[in-house]
C-alpha cells in the first residue's frame, strides 16, 4: 500500500524536491504552500508524472493553527493515515537586530518554528494509534550555529532542534521517529531573495554575497542539491532508520566544522 506523506511548503524549493522524491516511491502526496493557482496544479501534476499515489493539495496558511488542524484532519482522512510528516515550510528575513521589523520576527517564528510545533501535535496521535511514523523537520546549519543579520531565523531553527529531541523522547517507544535535517545552502528562491537584502546589509554587490558570504560558508564551495535532501529524507522514512530518533544529520559541505 502507499505511504502518506505531508509536506509543508511543498509549492517550491526544498519542500518541492522532498514530495517529488517521495512521488518517485509512488507515496500519496499532500502538497502545501502558497503559489498561483496554474502553477500548483503544474507542480501537481509533476509530482503525479513521478509516478506519485493521490496528490492532494491544502492550502493552509502556517501561520494560522486552525488551518493547520485542517490539513491534518484532511490528510487522515482522505489517506487513511500519515506515515510521514516533513516540516519544510519557512521564510527568511535579513536585518541587524535593532531594526529587525517586530512582524517578520512574529511570522518567522510562527512559519519556521510554531507550525511545526501545530502539525506534529496534529499528527500524533494517530501516528500513536498506528504504532508507526516518521517525522522530519527541515532545520537548517543554522540550526547549529549562527549568522549575523538573521536573529529571528536563527532562533527559529535552533529552537526546532529542540522540538525535534523533545517529541523524540514523546514517541519513542510508539515506533515514531523524529529527526532534523540540517542543510547548508541550497539554491532555492529562498535563497535566491535573500541576496539583495544581504548585499545591501554587508554593503556588497550580490555577486560578491554569492562568493564571499555565501558559498564562503561551505567548504566544499558547492550548493547542496534539492535532490540530496530528498534522498536522505527519503532514508529517515525507511525501516533502516528506525534507531536513528531525536537527533539531527547535517548536510551542509563541511560547514559546521569550521
Ligand atoms: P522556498 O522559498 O523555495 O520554499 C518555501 C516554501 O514554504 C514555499 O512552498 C512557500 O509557499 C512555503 N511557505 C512560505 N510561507 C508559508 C506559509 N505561511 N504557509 C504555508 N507555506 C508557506 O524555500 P526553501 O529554500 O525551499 O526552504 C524550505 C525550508 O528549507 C525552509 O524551512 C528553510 O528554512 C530550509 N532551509 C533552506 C536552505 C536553503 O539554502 N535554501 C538551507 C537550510 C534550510
Amino acid at each position: 500500500m502507499a505511504i502518506t506523506v505531508v509536506v509543508t511548503g511543498s509549492t517550491s524549493g526544498i519542500g518541492f524536491g522532498i514530495a517529488k522524491g517521495f512521488a518517485g516511491k509512488g507515496a500519496n502526496i499532500v502538497m502545501n504552500g502558497f503559489g498561483k493557482p496554474e502553477d500548483i496544479e503544474a507542480k501537481k501534476k509533476e509530482l503525479e508524472d513521478a509516478g506519485s499515489g493521490k496528490v492532494l493539495y491544502h492550502a493552509a496558511d502556517m501561520t494560522k493553527p486552525e488551518e493547520i488542524a485542517d490539513m491534518i484532519a484532511t490528510a487522515e482522512k482522505t489517506f487513511g493515515g500519515i506515515d510521514v510528516l516533513v516540516n519544510n515550510a519557512g521564510i527568511q528575513h535579513v536585518a541587524p537586530v535593532e531594526e529587525f521589523p517586530i512582524e517578520k520576527w512574529n511570522m518567522i517564528i510562527a512559519i519556521n518554528l510554531s507550525s511545526s510545533f501545530h502539525t506534529i501535535s496534529a499528527a500524533v496521535p494517530g501516528m500513536k494509534k498506528k504504532g508507526k511514523g516518521r517525522i522530519i523537520n527541515i532545520a537548517s546549519a543554522h540550526g547549529l550555529v549562527a549568522s549575523p543579520f538573521k536573529s529571528a531565523y536563527v532562533a527559529a531553527k535552533h529552537g526546532i532542534l529542540g522540538l525535534t529531541k523533545t517529541v523524540a523522547l514523546e514517541l519513542a517507544e510508539h515506533g515514531v521517529t523524529v529527526n532534523a535535517i540540517c542543510p547548508g545552502y541550497v539554491l532555492t528562491p529562498l535563497v535566491e531573495a535573500q541576496i539583495p537584502d544581504t548585499a545591501k546589509a554587508r554593503n556588497m554587490t550580490e555577486e560578491q554575497v554569492k562568493k564571499e558570504v555565501i558559498l564562503e560558508a561551505q567548504p566544499t564551495k558547492e550548493f547542496v542539491t534539492v535532490e540530496q535532501i530528498a534522498a536522505l529524507a527519503q532514508y529517515l522514512a525507511s525501516d533502516d532508520a528506525k534507531q536513528i530518533t531525536g537527533t539531527h544529520i547535517s548536510m551542509d559541505g563541511g560547514w559546521t566544522a569550521k
